[in-house]
């Protein structure tokens, strides 16, 4: 039996701890969790915060009960502070102590942290980030302290348009800041527009082209670049996030162009007794030769599951990082895979877009609602390099279709040719990926 040391302990490193377990009965596990809880659901705090979520205790898991299903150590507060790769040992602090633990594996799940830049003026009494429980509480206890009536959102991206719904049901204000041209990153332009004039439908003041230069007032007054001020009893920043790569950088491990830890297709590092998935490792990208670090759960549960198959002998590679990503912005639904048009453009790749504006299902059926597609091509042979989908119904099911069609291989033409379910509640006897396909088709014929 070997002794197995993970270093992190929510969505990455607990699941690599039940899937070792799931293959080997015999080694010692040991995780350690810097913070005080493990398996914690991050996804759902903005959910918590806008309370939607109703318990505190839905999103927390039992290190106890995790410690005995799994048959596994869990040292909460504990954080692992170096790597002594030639010795096999890593040395950790809890409370005031320090102790040293032998390993013959070593697993890095440490995440990544939100990313705030200095800001001149920041109070830290009013301004948060939410990437861990004890964020979340702090948001929390503020608005039922201070009762705050108008929350400033720095970001525009996954955390931020969360956030926005959420602080909108509690009746606060909202406005949100974000340098770039338009919100959401991962989508293009044209497909941003819809989102935006979607928040501004529901009262989000947007303030794009614009970032926070610094807080006055005792950090109630934000300073924006165009020389305006907002006025905002709370702030979130969801600017972005860092993979934590202190310990392995301190331990030689090499560190990617994309700032994260370097792992093979079985997640090892450039020290093949340690281990690294989730936010803090560069993996590849599934589509193109490039590295890649998405900060998704999909990825770290997977990898978690290679890790595991890979220590048991019964190894599966890693195929690579898509991206699928997905996201409620009030009542739309926003869903997402592979490469935008920026990406591509930015790696010299060539292809070709096609978009399809249709109703989610049959129009004479009550509740059918617009639904925009968008998909990048390759010239060619039509290889699906990526998909934006936006609509208020049916957005989630067309891109599972699309992310499903990508890893089968299918080019954007054999869309045409799904078989995809109808009745009038659902869908029309074509569906819109059926008449993207097509419209794809011809676009190609065109060219050949
Ligand atoms: P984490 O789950 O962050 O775990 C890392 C842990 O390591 C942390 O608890 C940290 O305290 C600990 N740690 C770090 N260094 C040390 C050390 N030296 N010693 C001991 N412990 C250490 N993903 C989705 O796919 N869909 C979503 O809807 C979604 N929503 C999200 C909403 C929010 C608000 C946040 C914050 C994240 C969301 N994510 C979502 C992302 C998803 O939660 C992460 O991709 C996933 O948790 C990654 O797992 P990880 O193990 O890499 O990192």
């Amino acid at each position: 039996p070997k002794k197995i040391l993970i270093v992190g302990g929510v969505g990455g490193g607990s699941t690599v701890a039940s899937q070792i377990r799931r293959l080997d009965q015999d080694s010692k596990i040991i995780l350690f969790e810097k913070g005080e809880h493990i398996a914690f659901s991050n996804c759902g705090m903005p959910y918590f915060i806008g309370k939607t979520v109703k318990e505190r205790e839905d999103l927390l898991r039992d290190a106890d009960s995790f410690a005995k299903k799994y048959q596994v150590e869990v040292r909460i507060n504990t954080k692992v502070t170096d790597i002594d790769r030639t010795t096999k040992h890593v040395t950790y602090e809890t409370g005031a102590e320090t102790h040293q633990e032998s390993y013959d594996t070593l697993i890095l799940s440490p995440g990544a942290s939100a990313f705030v830049p200095e800001i001149k003026g920041r109070n830290e009494n009013n301004s948060f980030t939410l990437r861990t429980i004890p964020d979340m509480d702090r948001i929390n206890a503020f608005i039922k302290d201070k009762k705050p009536r108008s929350c400033a959102i720095v970001g525009g991206g996954f955390v931020g348009l969360e956030m926005a719904e959420n602080v909108k049901k509690l009746n606060m204000d909202c406005a949100i800041i974000d340098r770039s041209e338009h919100v959401m990153k991962l989508v293009d332009k044209d497909m941003a527009a819809i989102i935006q004039e979607h928040l501004e439908a529901k009262g989000v003041n947007l303030l794009l082209k614009n970032s926070l230069d610094a807080f006055t007032d005792n950090g109630e007054t934000l300073q924006l670049s165009d020389n305006k001020s907002l006025q905002a009893d709370m702030t979130i920043l969801a600017i972005g996030i860092k993979p934590n790569t202190k310990l392995a950088d301190q331990a030689g491990l090499t560190i990617g162009k994309t700032g994260a830890i370097v792992v093979n297709e079985y997640m090892q590092t450039s020290d093949p007794d340690i281990y690294a998935l989730g936010d803090a490792a560069e993996t590849a990208d599934y589509l193109i030769d490039t590295p890649s670090n998405v900060a998704l759960a999909w990825p770290a549960h997977r990898q978690a599951y290679i890790i595991a198959n890979h220590l048991a002998d019964t190894a599966a590679p890693y195929a690579g990082t898509l991206g699928s990503s997905i996201l409620k912005v009030f009542d739309l639904t926003v869903a997402m895979t592979g490469h935008n048009s920026a990406s591509l453009t930015e790696k010299g790749i060539p292809f070709q877009e096609v978009r399809h504006d249709a109703l989610s299902n049959a129009g004479y059926f009550p509740g059918a609602e617009k639904i925009s597609i968008k998909l990048l091509f390759k010239p060619g042979d039509g290889k699906i390099l990526g998909a934006q989908i936006i609509g208020e119904k049916g957005a989630d099911k067309r891109l599972a279709v699309i992310a499903t069609a990508i890893k089968g291989n299918l080019s954007v033409a054999d869309l045409a040719e799904l078989e995809l379910a109808y009745a009038p509640p659902y869908s029309s006897p074509k569906d819109p990926l059926n008449i993207i396909g097509y419209k794809a088709e011809s676009m190609i014929e065109k060219q050949s």
